[in-house]
């Protein structure tokens, strides 16, 4: 039996997920050879962890013990998580600890955006945990977030990685309004597992909130993510292809799901590099901009230069069409 404890929390130990400690052990897969990754020992990656230590920053990457960290961080891209370290939603799937979070930090905002400076990032990507008990989901946060990078770095680009904000009215458009450059949020999994596998969240709230960002503000990308090995159908995924593409979402991303604990979802199968090659062959035919999916993608990983990209193909897109126009003229 797996028992979890974070000796961080007031030195006391506490579990990390009291909700699941009742839970009986699930089985583990073996990792396929694909899913194998380096310790994170270069330079790149001490300079990366020294800076978010000093600046008391909470960063996704650690806290949901991400496969990526040693290979991101090396080129000094982290993900920054705001609004505490600690969740108020339980989702079967993710490892952030659970509980009610402290106050939020108002400092937090200039210390971001003084290691985006430090850090000399040129796209930076900004999450947060759920903040049900804020009365606006922590809306505000993220626009002091990001007005304060806009500030201090004003050429660097912005992707946030929001929460649903179920329940707060207006919260959604307040940080539309505030401009960044990516609006992301996973989808996770396909509608028939949400019960299992994200039981505080409701499918069709998250498409719609990906659709609003496009009624608003059309010039934002809009990015979503899912990921694979918890007992979809291929057929399932291909649905949420059609569902995300209909609410104008922009870039897809696909990767494994791994199992953070014994506590955790099971890993139904790890779905295999030919099989992800497939999903982005179907993806970008049904028309996203941007497609990445392999066994290590997350929402995040590779960010920075998958944002070029995305530029790239959007200026490509409108000069097609005015040619098609052209030509139909
Ligand atoms: S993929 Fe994202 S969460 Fe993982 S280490 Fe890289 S930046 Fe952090």
């Amino acid at each position: 039996m797996t028992v979890l404890i974070d000796i961080n929390a007031n030195k006391k130990p506490r579990p990390r997920h009291p909700e699941k400690a009742h839970k009986p052990d699930t089985q583990v897969l073996r990792k396929p050879s694909w899913i194998r990754v380096k310790a994170p020992t270069s330079k790149g990656f001490a300079k990366t962890s020294k800076i978010v230590r000093d600046k008391g920053l909470v960063t996704v990457c650690q806290e949901a013990a991400c496969p990526n960290i040693g290979e991101c961080w090396e080129k000094a891209h982290a993900t920054f998580m705001i609004l505490g370290d600690t969740c108020t939603r339980a989702c079967a799937f993710c490892n952030i600890k659970t509980g009610l979070p402290g106050p939020v930090n108002l400092d937090e905002v200039q210390h971001i955006a003084d290691a985006v400076v430090e850090m000399g990032l040129k796209h930076v990507v900004i999450t947060s945990v759920d903040r049900d008990d804020l009365q606006d989901g922590g809306a505000d946060h993220f626009v002091n977030v990001i007005k304060a990078i806009r500030k201090s770095s004003p050429t660097t680009t912005i992707e946030i990685l929001t929460p649903d904000f179920l329940r707060k009215d207006g919260a959604i458009e307040t940080v539309i309004d505030a401009q960044p450059d990516v609006f992301n949020h996973n989808l996770e999994t396909v509608p028939r597992l949400y019960l299992k596998i994200r039981p505080g969240a409701r499918y069709f709230h998250s498409l719609r909130l990906l659709e609003r960002v496009k009624e608003r503000d059309p010039r934002q990308f809009t990015k979503s993510g899912l990921m694979v090995g918890l007992g979809e159908t291929k057929q399932e995924v291909m649905q949420v292809m059609d569902d995300m593409r209909i609410a104008g979402i922009d870039f897809l991303t696909i990767g494994q799901y791994l199992q953070p604990t014994r506590k955790h979802a099971a890993v139904e199968r790890f779905v295999t590099p030919d099989e992800f090659k497939a999903f982005e062959t179907i993806a970008r035919a049904k028309g996203f901009l941007m497609v990445s999916a392999t066994p290590l993608t997350r929402s995040s990983y590779h960010a920075d230069s998958d944002f070029a990209q995305l530029r790239t193909a959007r200026e490509k897109k409108a000069q097609t069409q005015i040619q098609v126009k052209r030509t139909h003229a």
